[in-house]
Parts: structure tokens; C-alpha cells; sequence
């Protein structure tokens, strides 16, 4: 069966590799994609499925409906969002198109970012993608033959981006939970948690305590964090209370599942991104003196771990946006 048939004007953008986790738990890691597709949990129970995050388009959510269709004939009742940003959110709306018992449910802080900032932010990305779609077209107009490719690629899935965003209705939560919401299920017990405030104030974490797998959203990822709505000085104590918790694998918002030893790192580089930073503000140091300082403090500790995914996300950048956010934070 051709997985991708409904791929839509993004054609070639969204592709997943489907990897199994433990028995009915699947994820989806999204490849690296002109707009960033997170990753999807897929989690089977006698009485239906629990998605986890629903990527940057419906079209991308489409393809893991396909592919989920393979793996299982039973019903999506549940589709959770861990958070607001929109390349986890703004495929919500294929999932009650294709199941309309589904339920979309996150935590009340996070539909509240949702309603405030995530629909602004929608109405931002249709304003924006035509000065983005001109900047392409010129730099077709000016590129040689080796640069036409990708360029050229990037154009049309930045068409088809624009047509989806301006297409898009929203579909909110039709749940919201405070603190934590529990389900029972005959084979298995899926928890839903909010540990404090890390890559955003609500982030919701899926726990499966029998399995050990965890599922932290864009709190823990496979490169260095986007840190631009998030708050730096408590996310160290956020992940403290998530490795308290007894697993195995970490199924991040980005990248591929990993282990214990991926939260350690991921956790110090926060650490000692705004210790450092924390030390250069109170020394007085400039925002460029901060960053320049702590890149060469950090540098010899993390860029190799950080440097995974190279050239898509590149340490040294996202570095950068750590530090500009911790030094207004703390200075
Ligand atoms: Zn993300
Ligand atoms: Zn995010």
C-alpha cells in the first residue's frame, strides 16, 4: 500500500519512519522536512488508539493515519498535544475527519496558550509565507544549476505550506486537564502529566508506568531546544522530576527514541547553559560577550552530542537562541 497517497500539496515533506517501542506502542519520527514535523506516539489499547502529537499540517497527520491504518484497524479515540506550537498541533483536525469520536486532549494551560497565542500565530505564518515564497523565487532566479534542486523542492513545499496553513480550522481540545489525567485501560495504563514549566508553561508528558516509555514533547528532543517561549530556569527541575520516573525510553518531540543517557546530557547542557550564562550576566558581560563565552565554554561538552542533525538544526544557532533568551531572563 502507497503510504503517502493523500500527502496532499506537500508531497515528498512529510515521511516517517515507524519504529516499535513495546507491544501496541509505536512512534512515528518525522524526517528532517522544510517545516519541522514532530514526531507522533502511536499508543493501541483493547478499546482503541492514543496519538500523541499531530505535526505541522493536517496533510503530515494524514500520513500517519495511513499508517497507522496498517498497524491497527481500531479507532483513534484520543489525540494529545504537548504542547502549542504548531508543528505539533496544526495536523489536529485530520484526526476527527477520519475518526469522529476523537477526542483532542491537553492540559487547560496549554489550550489557553492555544487560544491566545497558537491562533495568532496561524494568522502570522498566512501573512508571513509570501515573503518567505518571494525570497525563494529570487534566490531561484539567482542560483546556479546545483543550487536549483533544492531550491526549486523548497519552493513548491513552501506553496503547499501556505495553501494548508490558510486552509487550516483549527481543532482545539475538546479535553483539558489540570494537573493530571489517568486512563485505565484493560492492557494498559496511560498517565498524562505536567511536571512544571520547561519548553513551554504547560508541557504535558505521557507516561506508560508497566511499558516504561515516556513521551516529553519538545521538553526533551534529539537537538538543542527552541527555547523562545520557554523558561530556561526551571527547566532543569522539570527534567529532575521526569528521570524520577521509571523508564526506559524517551520518545522526545524530535529525533529518534532514546535512553536514560539522553536525558543526562540533554540535561546538562540546560544546566550549564544558564549556570554560565547566569555567571557572565552577574560579571557584567554583554549579550554578545555571553554568547560568545559560553559557546566556547560549552563547546568542548555538547556541540558533538548536539550536532546530530548537523546541518538542519544546527548547535551553535540554537545555542545562541538559548542564550539570548536565559541572559533576558536573568539579567
Ligand atoms: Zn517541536
Ligand atoms: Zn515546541
Amino acid at each position: 500500500m502507497d503510504c503517502c497517497a493523500d500527502e496532499g500539496p506537500a508531497r515528498g515533506d512529510a515521511r516517517f519512519d515507524i519504529k516499535k517501542v513495546a507491544d501496541g506502542v509505536h512512534v512515528a519520527v518525522a524526517a528532517p522536512a522544510y517545516k519541522v514535523n514532530s514526531n507522533t506516539a502511536i499508543i493501541e489499547s483493547d478499546d482503541g488508539v492514543m496519538v500523541v502529537d499531530t505535526h505541522s499540517k493536517p496533510s503530515a497527520a494524514r500520513v500517519v493515519i495511513a499508517h497507522l491504518r496498517e498497524l491497527t484497524s481500531k479507532p483513534v479515540r484520543y489525540v494529545v498535544n504537548t504542547h502549542f506550537h504548531w508543528d505539533h498541533w496544526h495536523g489536529n483536525e485530520a484526526y476527527p475527519a477520519a475518526y469522529p469520536d476523537a477526542e483532542i486532549v491537553s492540559n487547560q494551560i496549554t489550550r489557553e496558550a492555544m487560544v491566545k497565542k497558537g491562533l495568532k500565530r496561524i494568522a502570522d505564518h498566512v501573512r508571513n509565507m509570501p515573503a518567505e515564497i518571494a525570497r525563494l523565487r529570487a534566490d531561484l532566479a539567482a542560483a546556479t544549476p546545483a543550487q536549483r534542486a533544492t531550491l526549486e523542492r523548497d519552493l513548491r513545499l513552501a506553496e503547499g505550506y501556505l495553501a494548508e496553513v490558510k486552509a487550516l480550522t483549527p481543532a482545539l481540545p475538546t479535553i483539558a486537564f489540570e494537573r493530571t489525567m489517568k486512563l485505565y485501560r484493560r492492557d494498559r495504563e496511560i498517565q498524562l502529566l505536567h511536571l512544571g514549566r520547561a519548553h513551554t508553561e504547560g508541557d504535558v508528558f505521557v507516561y506508560l508506568p508497566k511499558e516504561k516509555v515516556v513521551i516529553t514533547g519538545d521538553a526533551v528532543i534529539g537537538w538543542t531546544p527552541y527555547m523562545g517561549d520557554g523558561y530556561p530556569e526551571d527547566w532543569v527541575a522539570t527534567l529532575d522530576r521526569l528521570a524520577e520516573l521509571d523508564f526506559t525510553h524517551l520518545v522526545m518531540g524530535h529525533g529518534h527514541v532514546a535512553g536514560r543517557d539522553w536525558l543526562r546530557t540533554f540535561r546538562g547542557y540546560v544546566h550549564d547553559m544558564v549556570e554560565a550564562v547566569r555567571r557572565e550576566a552577574a560579571a557584567g558581560a554583554t549579550l554578545d560577550e555571553v554568547k560568545q563565552r559560553v559557546t566556547t565554554a560549552l563547546a568542548p561538552t555538547y556541540e558533538k552530542a548536539f550536532s546530530a542533525y548537523d546541518e538542519y538544526r544546527p548547535w551553535r544557532a540554537g545555542l545562541a537562541g538559548n542564550v539570548e533568551r536565559t541572559f533576558a531572563m536573568v539579567s
